[in-house]
């Protein structure tokens, strides 16, 4: 063993001794430092300023109660939580997710592959993630606003647009960080770059909204350009029917590829002349309803109970786009025997470490989460410098440069895995690229 394997082992062990109960947050670390090796082997610097072990401790994290009441007048409890997890190269930036799974493993997890994804944007943002057990699913819009009205009310006393930054995720859509936002401004007057994922009145950026799902489509055709190919008549296989899944269909159609199912946490729908992300947008953001809708509108269309993932359809690229761990090992086994060549991923962690392995087995490509759906916290930073300029740039400058950073982190991810001899392992390249410069910053930063 070399003296880095060997600092890694010990590293993750004391890991697993003080979080025995973090199986999301020690799968991220997993990820991480299967690719990690040969950076510590020539960096042996970094072993002995114990870099992984102060990197894999969050700066701070903060848990907190959030009661509220409901349209019953029954006083209902929530658990809030916010990880700084790095602010080395600038301020913590990282969403909120609303969901009943939240838990400290899961924001750790998030939090932990932030602090690379933003890196590779190449703005200085440091990584941080939030959320809360919360289930906005089924409540009225007075209900969120009391709870999320609550939630900030605890919250703003650890965020700043120069300290933290929080945004949507899973369950936090416009209409959450509007809550929010009015909040904070309620308690703290003025301050318009504390949130990123604001509507457009106040101060929200153009193309914000689209940003992961067209950041995602970006990359995938930055990927394909370099094997000398292009999305124009690809199948796509794409799950979830939120924010990311809506505006990766619109992009994917509109560079020549045809989506042909969707799906939400209780089944999905099939439609061979290609998803209609109009519809979906319209069922999911604006009627709050369930992607079985859209089956009943769309005559070509078929909904099924159950994963997208355990459905078979012959497909050339798979863009996961709902949660973690929703490609498992066998559903893996089923895309490869499906036909897929590239899993891209649009939500975080989707594939389990058995899934990566067994796509990496059969040379299937997967693009990590951490560069191919940076779109979204790229596109935030860039509402930040807006913010503070006063200004409003046009969707089609946003746009453009969003384009430029999803090249960009394609370019870099492949150039750190070549420099490294690992091939077209995206998945390494994008954590030796994003590690690079926080490792720099760390370093010369001092013990902190
Ligand atoms: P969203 O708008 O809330 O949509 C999430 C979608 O995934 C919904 O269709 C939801 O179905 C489905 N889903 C959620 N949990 C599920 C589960 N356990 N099993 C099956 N389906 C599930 O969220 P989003 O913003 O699109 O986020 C999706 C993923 O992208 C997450 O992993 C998130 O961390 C990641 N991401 C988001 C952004 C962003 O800018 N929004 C940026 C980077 C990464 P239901 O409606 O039934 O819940």
């Amino acid at each position: 063993m070399s003296e880095a394997t060997t600092y890694i082992a010990k590293v993750r062990d004391e890991i697993v001794s003080r979080d025995p109960n973090q199986p999301e947050f020690l799968e991220a670390i997993d990820n991480f430092f299967n690719s990690i090796t040969p950076v510590l082997e020539k960096h042996p610097e970094y072993i002995k300023a114990n870099l992984l072990g102060r990197l894999t401790e969050p700066e701070r994290a903060f848990q907190f109660r959030v009661p509220w009441v409901d349209d019953a007048g029954n006083v209902q409890v929530n658990r809030g939580f916010r990880v700084q997890f790095n602010g080395a190269i600038g301020p913590y930036k990282g969403g909120l997710r609303f969901h009943p799974s939240v838990n400290l493993s899961i924001v750790k997890f998030l939090g932990f592959e932030q602090i690379f994804k933003n890196s590779l944007t190449g703005l200085p943002i440091g990584g941080a993630k939030g959320g809360s057990d919360f289930d906005p699913k089924g409540k009225s819009d007075n209900e969120v606003m009391r709870f999320t009205q609550s939630f900030m009310t605890e919250l703003q006393k650890h965020i700043g647009p120069d300290l933290d930054v929080p945004a949507g995720d899973i369950g936090v859509g416009a209409r959450e960080i509007g809550f929010m936002y009015g909040q904070y401004r309620r308690l703290n007057g003025y301050q318009a770059g504390v949130l990123t994922g604001k509507s457009l009145q106040f101060g929200g950026s153009l193309a914000r909204t689209e940003a992961t799902g067209f950041g995602l489509l970006y990359y995938t055709a930055a990927m394909l350009k370099d094997q000398g190919e292009t999305l124009e008549g690809k199948t796509i296989k794409l799950s979830g029917a939120g924010n990311v899944a809506i505006y990766a269909a619109q992009k994917a159609a509109e560079l020549g590829a045809t989506v042909l199912t969707a799906s939400d946490s209780n089944g999905y729908v099939y439609d061979p002349n290609g998803i209609d992300y109009k519809i979906v947008k319209q069922i999911k953001e604006v009627e709050r309803g369930r992607i079985k809708d859209y089956a009943d509108r769309v005559a070509t269309a078929t909904y099924y109970e159950g994963s997208v993932w355990d459905f078979d359809v012959d497909y050339d690229i798979a863009l996961p786009c709902a949660t973690q761990n929703e490609i498992d090992g066998g559903r893996a086994a089923r895309a490869i025997q499906n036909g897929a060549k590239i899993v891209n991923a649009g939500a975080n962690m989707p594939c389990t470490p058995e899934a990566v392995k067994a796509f990496k087995q059969a040379a299937v490509i997967v693009g990590p989460a951490k560069a191919a759906n940076a779109g979204g916290v790229a596109v935030s930073a860039l509402e930040m410098s807006q913010n503070s300029e006063r200004l409003s740039w046009t969707f089609e400058e946003v746009d453009q440069l969003l384009k430029r950073i999803m090249e960009d982190i394609f370019k870099e991810s492949a150039e750190a895995a070549k420099t490294y001899g690992l091939g077209n392992d995206y998945l390494a390249g994008a954590n030796i690229a994003g590690f690079k410069k926080v490792a720099e910053a760390m370093m010369a930063q001092g013990v902190i």
